[in-house]
């Protein structure tokens, strides 16, 4: 085992395979039920070095970011206007918009055309809402993360990975206020 300084903790589940997760900031493994956390930590080594520096400077600048504060009625109004600005723009029709805390994504779409926001994202500066918001709305054209979704994506948003890392910082922050 070759990871000196990087802490992890193991937790072994009834699942089939292992996995690794940093959702708070530390390596979580979760491993099938008698299964020995090294050889899988050397396997991942490469991928897991450069995902811990990239959560690291996330990290480092989570503490500078300003939480926005909006009441529940203004964040949902915001929203709403937020997706039917997307809708108009990419066409295609959503058939439920539910509110809910998530605990491992912002929003999510489901194959039946539903659009779960999370409430957390009531403190995401506008810039991120729309971006999160398009995100979704253009998964309903195109479900997978490919080049065709990338190019979409770029179209109208040529900095989409700055404000994904954003996306993580902001997520940081908000762990690290204990608001998940
Ligand atoms: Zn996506």
């Amino acid at each position: 085992m070759e990871l000196p300084n990087i802490p992890y903790s193991v937790s072994h589940r009834n699942v089939k395979y292992p996995r690794l997760e940093f959702r708070t900031g530390k390596l979580l493994l979760i491993l099938p039920l008698g299964l020995k956390p090294s050889p899988i930590l050397d396997k991942h080594k490469k991928w897991i070095i450069k995902k811990m520096a990239f959560v690291e400077e996330c990290l480092k600048q989570a503490s500078d970011k300003r939480m926005i504060e909006r009441t529940e009625k203004e964040f949902r109004n915001l929203t709403h206007s937020v997706i039917g600005e997307a809708l108009m723009e990419m066409g295609g029709r959503l058939d439920h918009i539910y509110f809910r805390i998530m605990k491992t994504k912002w929003a999510s779409l489901s194959s039946r055309g539903n659009l779960t926001i999370n409430r957390l994202m009531k403190h995401l500066p506008i810039h991120l809402l729309n971006y999160v918001i398009f995100h979704e709305i253009v998964h309903l054209e195109e479900k997978r993360h490919n080049d065709k979704f990338w190019e979409r994506i770029s179209r109208r948003f040529n900095n989409y990975e700055d404000l994904e890392k954003e996306l993580f910082v902001y997520w940081f922050r908000i762990q690290s206020l204990g608001r998940v």
